[in-house]
């Protein structure tokens, strides 16, 4: 099959017929016709369709080991420092296209899975791992390009650390038997951002250290699976008109809570179980941080420079440039995007090929990275705020300026050097990225999807090598 377009991960998509939850009812119909998704599904499509861009078609693709088809770029190995920057350019365009506002363009998760295929090795020789299931699924991912929601974490019932469910109906999903055909799991995970609205689901461990070996499983399987059921929160779509709704009308990309009723996940679909040791290390062992964080990074490279943009339009728009705190908020936002990209540039020159021959981006830099753009993402949104003032507010609808009022609203609301329209489908932009509940979204999921930013920073605590500024400090001292 290869690269897919548009038409094709539709089409594909609607024949499923996922169950997916929606207000209390079951969605019926066309899913590329429902209002909580159509916008969303369009804009994937049109992700897909650069993949057939002539203009950029090789940057997007690659030849396929196996068919010699061209197949998605996202899911290239890298095995070279020029394999990484191929990757970068290909993160970049579809990035550009939402202004990085869409954390699950399909390379996010084609990424994971890459990850964990190139590091399937590990599960050589380990109990009840399969790392044969896994890389023939990537092949047939990559082939096919199959379109991925992931949900990794359980649900949020009782954080204490000394936890350990022990409820007669199982929350946290589990493996409740196993049979010939496979493995049948029961409970809940969540939450699955665009979950039924994917091929495939994605199920792994990842930054949870288990208790319980029926928690410690991983397999993908099809979101028509039956006994899968996907329920959505509430939409964050404003409403239909692009203009009233700049980005929730077209990236508004859902998340819901993924329940497995006596779900059976076929053995060729199991990547592990029963083995939490191999759960609790594949993440930190495998390349999945490198190769997932590099794709983070640089879509949060195109997002600050989105910010960037918008935020100087902003002034441009008013004519505050002058003032010295509009400056000085401005270089906040520069420095946060110089920041990112050294820290992108560093992890790519320092990348080195790992045990199985991959080049992993240096891991550091891009831990720094993931710590850091949790703390400035939130300010940039401030600055925005700061910045717009009752511009913020006073955000006129589509129809009011096609209505008779619209000679006030040309007179009253036009900018220095914007007509009143364009004056307010910036401030519109603005506000949806940091005001309508499609903004704060964003704002949550860039604090935590990538998991909780505390524990993020134990991590890169405890794993950054300290050792000889320690010494040389010791040394400085001369102690004993
Ligand atoms: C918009 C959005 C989209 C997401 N999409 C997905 C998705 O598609 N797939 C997916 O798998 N996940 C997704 N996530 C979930 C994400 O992985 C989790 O939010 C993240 O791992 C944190 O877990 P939690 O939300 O359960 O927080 P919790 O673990 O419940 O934390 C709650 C609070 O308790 C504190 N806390 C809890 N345990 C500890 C501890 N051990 N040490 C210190 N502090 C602790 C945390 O710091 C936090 O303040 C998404 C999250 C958001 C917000």
């Amino acid at each position: 099959m290869g690269a897919v377009n548009g038409k094709d991960y539709i089409n594909r998509l609607n024949q499923l017929r996922n169950e997916i939850w929606y207000d209390g009812e079951k969605v019926e119909g066309l899913l590329s016709e429902h209002p909580a998704f159509k916008g969303l599904l369009q804009s994937k499509a049109a992700l897909y369709d650069l993949q057939h861009d002539p203009k950029i078609k090789e940057e997007m693709t690659f030849v396929s080991p196996v068919t010699g088809e061209r197949i998605g770029l996202s899911y290239l190995q890298p095995k070279t420092k020029e394999d990484l920057t191929r990757r970068r350019k290909m993160i970049e365009h579809w990035a550009r296209y939402s202004g990085g506002m869409m954390g699950r363009s399909p390379d996010y998760l084609n990424t994971v899975l890459m990850s964990f295929a190139s590091s399937a090795s590990y599960f050589t020789n380990k109990d009840y791992c399969f790392p044969n299931h896994l890389q023939a699924f990537y092949e047939l991912a990559r082939e096919n390009d199959l379109s991925f929601t992931h949900t990794f974490v359980s649900p949020q019932v009782n954080r204490s650390p000394i936890y350990i469910e022990n409820t007669d109906e199982p929350i946290a999903a589990r493996v409740i038997k196993k049979n010939e055909k496979g493995l049948l799991i029961k409970g809940a995970r969540l939450l699955a951002t665009q979950g039924g609205l994917t091929d495939e689901v994605l199920v792994f461990n990842v930054g949870k250290f288990l208790f319980n070996e029926d928690e410690a499983f991983a397999f993908s399987i099809p979101s028509n699976t039956e006994g899968l059921k996907f329920i959505c929160r509430d939409t964050f779509i404003g409403g239909p008109s692009s203009f009233n709704h700049p980005l929730s009308s077209r990236f508004e990309e859902m998340d819901s809570i993924v329940v497995f009723d006596n779900v059976l996940v076929p053995w060729n679909r199991v990547f592990y179980y029963n083995n939490a040791k191999a759960a609790e290390e594949f993440p930190f062992e495998s390349s999945f941080h490198p190769f997932t964080k590099h794709q983070v990074v640089i879509r949060q490279i195109v997002k600050t420079e989105f910010i960037l943009g918008l935020a100087e339009l902003l002034i441009e728009t008013i004519k505050i440039s002058e003032y010295q705190h509009i400056q000085e908020k401005m270089s906040e936002i520069i420095t946060g995007l110089e920041t990112m990209r050294a820290l992108l540039e560093k992890s790519e020159n320092n990348a080195q090929l790992d045990e199985w021959g991959y080049m992993r981006p240096e891991i550091f830099p891009l831990q720094v990275a993931g710590n850091l753009f949790p703390a400035i993402y939130p300010r940039f949104t401030e600055i925005l705020q700061l910045i717009g003032a009752s511009g913020m507010i006073t955000l006129p609808t589509e129809n009011a300026f096609h209505s008779t009022i619209r000679s006030d609203l040309d007179l009253y609301l036009q900018g220095a050097t914007k007509t009143a329209e364009d004056r307010v489908k910036i401030f519109r932009l603005a506000w949806d990225v940091t005001m309508s509940s499609f903004g704060t979204r964003q704002t949550q999921y860039e604090r935590y999807f990538f998991g909780d930013p505390i524990r993020l920073s134990s991590e890169l605590y405890k794993k950054y090598p300290k050792n000889d500024y320690v010494k040389a400090i010791h040394t400085f001292l001369d102690l004993k």
